[in-house]
């Protein structure tokens, strides 16, 4: 067993050795720019490229073209937002989102509401799910956009994208996803989902980091994005710059394997989940679960331990089990997790919460060490108190 056990998928993955064996060439041999397709060099590294996409919109069932490739997910969530903002201003100046969100969309609707949009951010329930009927009513005859993340990457909730797809398409509004701890995980379909613009990265699962892409669906509705990266006027305009071939091949890679993989490793993930779930209930019942119980990714555990400040367990386990408090990119502030504060517990319950990202290498051996140390390190803190 290696030390500390990798327990936070969600803040990132490690690149799968098939994923690397694949991009290798790409970084050496096949060194060619992929649009510089007058020669051998350039037209091989835009085949490996064609692939990948080919590979991407199988996953998701949708056209090759429809595939922006971008720097991750960041900057899917940006280019959608943006792009759309900018594009439609004229029909209205009004987005739908939600609190519990990615920093990524919430900050880029922030950066519009300083500019004079209207940005409607959507509560949760208790269980951390959106109502759909709350989205349909927020709608306005301004409504642009609804952003809803497919799986949130705390508390692993599912958001109901299908019914909340249909709302947006009935009433002629825009509907992107994030849906970066989704793709790979779930099953994903933006034709029966109403999906019109969907953002992922490589590194979340098992690819590359510095990857990523927008899906931007060109019929029925045709999306229309204004870029936010000018040049050479690459992936039909809305994204230039070099494409990334060896991260290309590797996300593409990436997701493939996820796809073949997805039903067997949901099902150990689940049972891993659980048995981490049941051990720390049995040795400290007052635990609480963070999200829906059901529907939420398998992979994930969010728990609150009453009476436990999370930041000092945390020090305590950070020699055996890398796990974090919530969403890698607000572990730099002390502020507690949105989401888990948009549940409507209070602070406290932000305060003692932990995020569990299970993955590939882990083993029942992993949970059950994992467990032990938690528990044991519970025991430690409660004796200060
Ligand atoms: C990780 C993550 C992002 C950011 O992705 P990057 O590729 O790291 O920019 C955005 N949204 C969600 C839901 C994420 O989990």
């Amino acid at each position: 067993m290696k030390l500390p056990i990798y327990m936070d998928h969600h803040s990132t993955t490690p690149v799968d050795r098939r994923v690397l064996e694949a991009m290798m060439p790409y970084f050496t041999e096949v060194y060619g720019n992929a649009a510089s397709i007058d020669h051998e060099y350039g037209y091989q590294g835009k085949q490996a490229v064609d692939k990948a996409r080919e590979q991407i919109a199988s996953v998701i069932n949708c056209k090759s073209e429809e595939i922006i490739f971008t720097s991750g997910a960041t900057e899917s969530d940006n280019l959608a937002i943006l792009g759309i903002a900018e594009q439609y201003a004229n029909k209205g100046k009004h987005i739908i989102t939600c609190v519990t969100e990615h920093k990524a969309v919430l900050d880029t609707c922030k950066h519009l509401e300083r500019r004079g949009w209207m940005i409607t951010y959507l509560p949760v329930d208790q269980q951390g799910l959106v109502s759909p009927d709350d989205v349909r009513k927020a709608i306005t005859r301004e409504t642009v956009l609804i952003s809803i993340m497919a799986a949130n990457n705390e508390i692993g909730v599912l958001a109901p994208i299908e019914e909340i797809g249909k709302i947006a398409h009935q009433h002629e509004v825009f509907f992107h996803t994030d849906a970066t701890q989704a793709i790979g995980h779930i099953p994903i379909d933006v034709q029966a989902m109403s999906i019109d613009l969907l953002s992922m990265s490589g590194h979340k699962i098992y690819g590359p980091k510095g990857i990523g892409a927008l899906y931007v669906r060109n019929h029925q509705p045709r999306v229309k994005l204004v870029e936010q990266m000018h040049g050479g006027g690459h992936e039909r305009g809305m994204r230039s710059g070099t494409l990334n071939v060896p991260g290309i091949v590797g996300f593409g890679k990436a997701l493939e394997i996820a796809k073949q993989e997805m039903k067997n490793e949901n099902q150990r993930l689940k049972a891993l989940r659980d048995r981490l779930w049941d051990g720390l209930k049995e040795n400290y019942p007052k635990v609480m679960l963070n999200g829906h119980p059901t529907q939420r990714l398998s992979h994930n555990l969010n728990i609150s331990l009453p009476g436990i400040e999370s930041r000092s367990l945390l020090v305590l386990l950070k020699n055996e089990i890398a796990i974090s408090m919530g969403s890698a990119c607000s572990n730099a502030t002390v502020e507690p997790s949105h989401v888990i504060t948009a549940l409507g517990f209070g602070d406290d319950r932000a305060y003692s919460s932990l995020r569990f990202g299970l993955g590939r290498s882990n083993t029942e051996e992993e949970i059950d060490y994992a467990t032990q140390k938690i528990i044991a390190a519970i025991n430690r803190l409660q004796r200060f108190l």
